[in-house]
């Protein structure tokens, strides 16, 4: 009998500050799981983040924090590697390693729109794009008052919408609303919150 042809790994890879991780992150990561029959969706947190003006909160506590706001999927793991590589971090780098550990495995980059509109200013943005399909999300945080995102020419084939809830909430609004003493209601989980108060993050706009 011939040998059933076995379907390639299907990784997703989701990058971010997650300073803190919000209820978007964990709603785009169910987004992904829903719709992309995936077998694993890898959080990674930012080392040095390029693009970001601000310096980011240490990676020890993001991670601590990805962990907890993603404890309840099971699917999704959080990969610390690129807290642990010396210098910018770069996507391109992460799916290098990815491919080489799992050749035959098919890749998913998951981002924001306004993420997915930056990208063509991305270190080796094509090899990225050659590299994962690329899953848009809405950000419904005012994006639509931009243009829709479209996707760069000749890659169009490569891109894809991730179809979620709008979930006007941003890690920045989170950090001030903590800053001013305001409560976070349903925007963070609990374990998070919890977090954040017992190591005193982001006491300071
Ligand atoms: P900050 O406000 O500090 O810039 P952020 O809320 O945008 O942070 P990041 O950790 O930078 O969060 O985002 C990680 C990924 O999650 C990015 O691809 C981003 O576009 C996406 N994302 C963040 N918030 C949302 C949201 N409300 N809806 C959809 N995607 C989101």
């Amino acid at each position: 009998m011939a040998p059933s042809p076995q379907r390639s790994r299907r990784i997703a890879v989701f990058g971010g500050a997650f300073d803190p991780p919000h209820a978007a992150h964990v709603a785009l990561a169910q987004a992904a799981l829903a719709e992309l029959q995936l077998d694993e969706l890898r959080v990674i947190p930012t080392g040095q983040a390029w693009h970001k003006a601000r310096p980011l909160s240490p990676a020890a506590h993001r991670l601590a924090m990805a962990r907890l706001a993603f404890a309840d999927l099971p699917q999704v793991l959080v990969d610390a590697r690129e807290t642990e590589r010396a210098g910018p971090s770069y996507t391109v780098d992460t799916l290098r390693e990815l491919k080489r550990e799992w050749p035959d495995a098919e890749l998913f980059l998951l981002l924001g729109e306004d993420q997915a509109r930056a990208l063509p200013s991305w270190h080796a943005w094509q090899e990225i794009v050659q590299t994962a399909i690329i899953c848009v999300a809405d950000r419904g945080d005012g994006a639509e008052t931009q243009a829709q995102f479209s996707a760069p020419k000749p890659y169009e084939s490569r891109f894809r919408r991730l179809p979620m809830p709008a979930l006007p909430v941003s890690a920045t609004e989170i950090r001030s609303r903590i800053a001013a003493h305001q409560a976070l209601g349903p925007l963070v989980f609990e374990p998070v919150a919890r977090y954040i108060e017992d190591n005193h993050l982001y006491q300071t706009a």
